[in-house]
Parts: C-alpha cells; sequence; structure tokens
C-alpha cells in the first residue's frame, strides 16, 4: 500500500500527549464560483499585505481565506460523512452535534477537538485537536481575483430574497489559494479520514449564501518531525511558478524546504505520483463497520488514558 510510506509519520494509537510525528498536506483551493471572503464583521474581503513571491519583494494585497474557515467547513464535513457512513455501517445514529454538543467519542472530536461539560458530573471534558489548518494567501494579488457583484439582499430574519441590491466583492472563479493542512500524531485512518473529507468538502459559502464552491486537490503529501513550510511560504513560491502549477513544482518547492528542517533526515516528501497513489487508496478506503468500529475504537482507548 502506498499509504505505508507514510508509516514513520504516523502513529498507531491517538494519544492525549502527542510527540513530533507530522504529516502536510499541500492542497490548491480553487475557487469556482464567485465566492466571498470575509470575517464576519464586515463585507470586506479579508486581505493582508504580502510580498509578491520569493523573488520579488515588492507589497502586494492578497485575500486571505481563513484557517478557521475551511476547519470549519471540514470538521462539519467530516460530521456529515461519519453520520451516513454509521447508519449505513450499522452503528446507530452518531450522537454528536458540532454547535451545542460535542459527543467526544467519535473520530471528528478526536481529530478535530472539543470541550463539553457532563451534565451528571459537571465537569469539563477537552480533547485537543491534532488537525491544523493555516490561513490560505491567494496565488494572485487582491487586484488580479477581486469584482464587485449584485445581488439581491437576503434579510438575515426571514431568509426572504429583499429588494434592496447589495454590493460585495468577491473572487472571481479559478482563484487559486494553495493551503497547507497538518496533521499531528494521527493513525491511519484518521490521515484516510482527512483526506476523504479534503475531497468531499466543496461548500465554503453557507455563511455568506453567495457562490463558495470550491474543489480541493491534493497537490503534495510531506512527512516529518515537523512542519516544513508554511502556506505563506508556498504562495509566494508558487507565484515565481505560476505558469507551471502541478504536482511537480509543489515536490520541488517542498524538496527545497525540506533542507531547512531541524531534522532533515527524518523528513519525506513524496512523489506527485506518490501522492496520486496515497490520494486514490484513500479515496477508495470503504468506511464500512470494520472501519468504523476501529477508528471508535481508538477514541474509547483515547479517552481512557486521558481518564486513567
Ligand atoms: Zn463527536
Amino acid at each position: 500500500m502506498s499509504l505505508d510510506l507514510l508509516s514513520p509519520y504516523l502513529v498507531d494509537v491517538p494519544r492525549p500527549i502527542i510527540g513530533a510525528k507530522t504529516v502536510q498536506i499541500v492542497i490548491f483551493r480553487e475557487v469556482l464560483d464567485y465566492t466571498v471572503l470575509r470575517t464576519e464583521e464586515t463585507r470586506e474581503l479579508n486581505t493582508v499585505v504580502t510580498p509578491l513571491s520569493v523573488s520579488r519583494s515588492e507589497d502586494v494585497r492578497r485575500v486571505a481565506f481563513l484557517g478557521t474557515k475551511q476547519k470549519a467547513v471540514e470538521s462539519r464535513e467530516l460530521e456529515r460523512m461519519l453520520r451516513t457512513a454509521g447508519e449505513e455501517a450499522g452503528r446507530g445514529e452518531l450522537n454528536c452535534h458540532l454547535k451545542d454538543k460535542l459527543c467526544l467519542n467519535c473520530p471528528r472530536c478526536a481529530l478535530f477537538g472539543g470541550t463539553n461539560v457532563d451534565s451528571a458530573s459537571e465537569k469539563i471534558a477537552n480533547i485537543k485537536h491534532r488537525i491544523e489548518y493555516g490561513t490560505a494567501f491567494s496565488l494572485l494579488p487582491f487586484e488580479e481575483i477581486e469584482e464587485a457583484i449584485t445581488f439581491n439582499a437576503i434579510d438575515d430574519q426571514t431568509q426572504k430574497t429583499g429588494q434592496a441590491l447589495g454590493t460585495r466583492y468577491a473572487v472571481r472563479p479559478s482563484t487559486v489559494f494553495p493551503s497547507i493542512v497538518t496533521l499531528k500524531s494521527v493513525t491511519e485512518r484518521e490521515l484516510i479520514l482527512a483526506l476523504k473529507t479534503l475531497l468531499a468538502a466543496k461548500n465554503y459559502g453557507a455563511e455568506t449564501r453567495i457562490g463558495g464552491d470550491i474543489r480541493n486537490t491534493i497537490v503534495g503529501i510531506a512527512g516529518g518531525w515537523e512542519e516544513i513550510i508554511t502556506p505563506l511560504e508556498l504562495t509566494l513560491e508558487l507565484y515565481d511558478r505560476r505558469e507551471e502549477l502541478s504536482g511537480e513544482a509543489v515536490a520541488e518547492i517542498l524538496k527545497k524546504y525540506q533542507v531547512y528542517a531541524g531534522n532533515p533526515l527524518k523528513t519525506k516528501v513524496l512523489t506527485p505520483e506518490e501522492v496520486d497513489k496515497v490520494v486514490k487508496e484513500a479515496a477508495s478506503m470503504l468506511l464500512n463497520k470494520e472501519f468504523l468500529d476501529r477508528a471508535y475504537a481508538d477514541v474509547a482507548e483515547y479517552r481512557k488514558q486521558q481518564k486513567g
């Protein structure tokens, strides 16, 4: 199995106290529809000033796709996947609710973390996340990807379309956000769930009701005892290679940063062919009763260690 390539960076069972084993998944998040990426308070696109690229230091503004926003959508996607897979496998209903009551017993809670209060003992229980999101920066500067769009304003109270036309700034279709999701001390099953979730998640605009369709393509994977590259470095490197966006370009960039790692001999950059094989293997893995039983047993073991 190609997934075995990553076994030096995976653990057998998830534990409350984690070590250094790290898997970085590099993703191109490609916008397929006009998409508003903004903070809740403002109607502006979220932008930040960055250098243009690694080779050109002049300042430009880029659109930021916040890590918290990526995480919220993908956490929900995994919950839905587990809910349906669990029902189909005859495990019964998943009693985990993202807004009000996290169960802390399912693979979503184990990976994304969470807090709840046990109603009987009133004790606070907590799971620390082992999936990490960084803010992604648009490949191209703001001016090249933004567009003012008019829309029928929707009344937040009634959910009905009002008469007033609003204007918002959105990013255009085909805008690319190079992005990284980092897994810390996860099991092979958790890696599979994370890859499936990234492939399945497609709508990031639920809160704004405008566009938000995004396709995630997994273009690189690196293992190590640390993160070897950050999302901003990735965007600045890729800008210089924007005419040849490919798995090969990503692998070359990862190899360049591998040298600067604290433990370079403990890092591995998968080739584009290996990345494709790993992704295919994860996608074709069935979330059947056997897989789910083992994944839930892992969480039970984690919780037992926490209490013991
Ligand atoms: Zn849960």
